[in-house]
């Protein structure tokens, strides 16, 4: 391997290209990976990391209130956005710090900069130019915001984790993940929060019952849903101070201090030298790959965002090792995409794995179908009528458990558990004779006895 300068060259150090990176490092590979922006890519810095910790931070308001329920005398002090902001930040910093030495100790050479790629073995950075026996790129997705007059207004999660103050009244359009999480967090802080979605109900792939759990929710928390529209036009607000009036296409007119754009995030491909290389991408931009990775240029390989299978960070992990599995150790390795557990953050959480009901019915000959809904424990204390909601789907034939879905608090840990037993092929009788952890919410998932009516 040594007439090149490195056996791999990794094009953007995210999720995916640290992992891939690492060990392929690890694997005795000379690895170096190009990144023009931040360190750990969006996860770490404008994603999952500090979305989590502002769901975190928007929880309080309703924690303090159950406090008092429980008897203590809490009166918050009202709340700090640039304090948030600047916590999260330091803790950002110090991850990007982690990712550095993680990269380091392996043995990776890090550029800080732009690469493009000038051929099928050479990539070229800055003034420099190297030759790579393979390039990965690894470069991940950005926000799309579809085109309306007054555009240049709207933000997008980017911009939404250093605002310099909390806005007063919010719109945050679309109906998927980052639009349900981001109306948590705006709502939970104390933001007037409108989300607009263009179809009749959001989260579309999601379990319908689930859907339509997280629309009564989102209702009791003051979320303004608003269906079946979108912004048409963004301008100033006549009274000037920062504000925007947006008219919406069902005819509705509204103020607000931000309209955050979550439609949807398009591959990163643009201006990276893959026509001149021979890379085919599809029409929206996503690079195509075989089932190891491999791109229409044999000796270039492509994972993460950019491919557009599944945007999620355990995906593009589980494809970085692949890679360096099928590059460095002749193995080659494909993902299985199959049963992905899922979370989405939104207040209360959603997780998932496995079917939908509406899949499950198109997919099997008969399905028994396990629901509940209830309200914590930790709620009758309170005021809080937040209901959690639990739903089985079983394929009768086998019995075996092929759809978990859950809206409530923690229902991402719940259902990451759940995630090995339908992984492993449980049955819902081996459901049935777990016994139950009492008193929690997950036991519910082991007590669930009788099927819905057939519909
Ligand atoms: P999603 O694909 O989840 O949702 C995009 C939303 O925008 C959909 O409701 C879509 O509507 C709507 N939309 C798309 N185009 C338009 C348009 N032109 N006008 C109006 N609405 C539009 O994307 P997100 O941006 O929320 O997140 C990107 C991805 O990042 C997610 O799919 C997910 O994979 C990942 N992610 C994961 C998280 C997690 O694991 N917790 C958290 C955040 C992001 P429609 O349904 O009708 O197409």
């Amino acid at each position: 391997m040594t007439d090149f300068d490195y056996d791999l060259y990794v094009i953007g150090a995210g999720s995916g290209g640290v992992r891939a990176s690492r060990m392929a490092a690890s694997y005795g590979a000379r690895v170096a990976v190009a990144e023009e922006r931040y360190l750990g890519g969006t996860c770490v810095n404008v994603g999952c990391i500090p979305k989590k910790l502002f769901s975190y931070g928007a929880h309080y308001a309703e924690d303090f209130e159950d406090a008092r329920s429980y008897g203590w005398k809490v009166t918050p002090d009202g709340f700090d956005w640039p304090t948030l902001v600047a916590n999260k930040d330091k803790e950002i910093e110090r991850l990007n710090g982690i990712y550095d030495r993680l990269l380091t100790n392996a043995g990776v050479e890090i550029h800080a900069a732009r690469a493009t790629i000038v051929g099928p073995h050479q990539v070229k950075v800055g003034d420099k130019e190297y030759s790579c026996k393979y390039i990965l790129v690894a470069t991940g997705s950005w926000p799309t915001v579809p085109d309306f007059a007054g555009k240049e207004h709207a933000i997008t999660s980017n911009e939404a984790f250093y605002l310099d103050q909390l806005p007063k009244q919010a719109i945050v359009v679309g109906g998927g993940y980052i639009a349900v999480e981001f109306a948590g967090i705006f709502s939970g802080l104390g933001v007037e929060t409108t989300l607009v979605y263009r179809g009749p109900l959001f989260m579309r792939g999601f379990d319908d019952d689930i859907r339509h759990h997280l629309v009564d929710e989102l209702t009791k928390k003051g979320i303004n849903l608003v269906f079946d529209a979108t912004i048409s036009e963004m301008a100033e607000a006549a009274d000037g101070d920062s504000r925007y009036t947006v008219k919406l296409s069902n005819g509705d007119t509204m103020d607000a201090d931000v309209a955050l754009f979550a439609t949807g995030r398009h591959p990163n491909s643009y201006e990276l030298g893959l026509e001149t290389a021979g890379v085919e991408t599809d029409e929206r931009g996503a690079i195509k790959v075989d089932d190891y990775f491999q791109t229409s240029q044999p000796s270039i390989y492509a994972l993460g965002d950019v491919i557009d299978r599944m945007q999620l960070t355990p995906v593009a992990l589980a494809e970085g090792m692949a890679v360096a599995r099928t590059l460095f150790l002749n193995e080659p390795t494909s993902v299985d995409y199959s049963d992905i557990a899922t979370a989405v953050f939104s207040h209360p959480n959603v997780a998932t794995v496995g079917l939908t009901e509406t899949e499950a019915r198109e997919r099997y000959a008969a399905i028994d179908v396990y629901k509940s809904a209830f309200r914590e424990l930790k709620l009758t204390l309170t005021d809080r009528q937040e209901r959690t909601f639990m739903k089985l789907i079983v394929d009768r034939e086998t019995d075996r458990v092929i759809g978990i879905h859950m809206a409530g608090a923690h229902a991402g840990e719940i259902v990451q558990g759940l995630a090995i037993a339908i992984r492993a092929g449980a049955t819902k009788a081996d459901f049935d004779r777990t016994i139950g952890i009492h008193p929690t919410a997950a036991e519910e998932f082991v007590t669930m006895r009788t099927a819905e009516p057939a519909p």
